[in-house]
């Protein structure tokens, strides 16, 4: 596996690349969910192209940027044994160099739920991932369920911007217990990591009783005494796939979407509900 610090070295890998390209972007901290996105990748692809990059621009002030968990030599490792071929690990300076201002807002899909809690948050990964596309130029990029809004931004994205790149959503990797592997799951104390597979409960409950007929208020209601404390619920919602509207009713194409704040980590989860 070669790495490559800076867009030039990426840009000269790239002009000796082999025809097909899978790229898959990441904030490093690997866990088996970005493994499982490079397998789908190398899979697919004559080649594979991961990048790990803690984007400064989805941080909002107050956020985790500064303790955000690090490791490129561990991630260099698994990425090498998972058969990557190009690793891009760029600095910041790198990727914004000084007097940089040009971002990508993608409209109404990033102004809901994670977005509304977290303003700015889709810019910043719209505009890195815009950047990453332009450079790597891949012919598939691999994103995972488990952001489920993220992927659907990053739709949006491709699709408006005509990157000539497929975007395939690969399925959420848990541990046993159910809980949605997330390089965040490390924050969690030995009382909150205990709690933390109650939202992945919570929501299956939430879409239990929306089955069985009860109206979304009612189910989030209902729903929300299954997560346990210190778990607080951010939201317990139906959107539709692609817009990330609010749906009334659970139909095909559509998430149940949650949100939790064990202590100070925030857990995302979600149940996929296709055409
Ligand atoms: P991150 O490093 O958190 O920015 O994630 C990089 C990519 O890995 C994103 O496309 C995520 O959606 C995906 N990802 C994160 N956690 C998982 C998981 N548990 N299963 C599958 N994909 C995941």
């Amino acid at each position: 596996m070669q790495l490559a610090r800076t867009v030039e070295e990426l840009r000269a890998w790239r002009r000796g690349a082999p025809p097909t390209l899978g790229f898959v972007p990441t904030m490093g901290a690997l866990h088996e969910g970005h493994l499982d996105l490079v397998r789908f990748a190398r899979s697919q692809n004559a080649a594979v192209v991961a990048s790990v990059f803690v984007n400064p621009l989805q941080f909002g002030a107050g956020e985790d940027l500064a303790r955000y968990p690090r490791d490129l030599e561990g991630d260099r490792e698994k990425l090498a044994a998972t058969g990557v071929d190009l690793l891009f690990a760029p600095d910041a300076t790198e990727i914004y160099p000084e007097g940089f201002t040009t971002t990508i807002d993608v409209g109404s899909v990033a102004e809901g739920f994670e977005g509304a809690l977290r303003p700015g948050h889709f810019r910043g990964v719209a505009t890195v991932v815009g950047k990453l596309l332009h450079l790597v130029a891949p012919q598939r990029l691999y994103v995972g369920q488990k952001d489920a809004q993220q992927s659907a931004v990053l739709r949006r994205l491709v699709r408006d911007l005509a990157f000539d790149c497929t975007v395939s959503i690969v399925p959420t990797v848990r541990e046993t217990d159910g809980l949605a592997m997330s390089s965040r799951n490390v924050y969690l104390d030995e009382r909150e990591r205990r709690a933390a597979p109650s939202l992945h409960r919570t929501l299956r409950r939430f879409v239990e009783l929306l089955q069985a007929g009860r109206s979304v208020e009612v189910a989030r209601t209902e729903a929300s005494a299954v997560l346990e404390a210190p778990g607080k619920l951010d939201y317990l919602a139906c959107v539709d796939a692609e817009s990330f509207a609010p749906l009334a009713t659970l139909r095909a194409n559509a998430f149940a979407i949650a949100a939790a704040h064990f202590g100070r980590t925030r857990l995302l989860d979600n149940l996929w509900f296709p055409q």
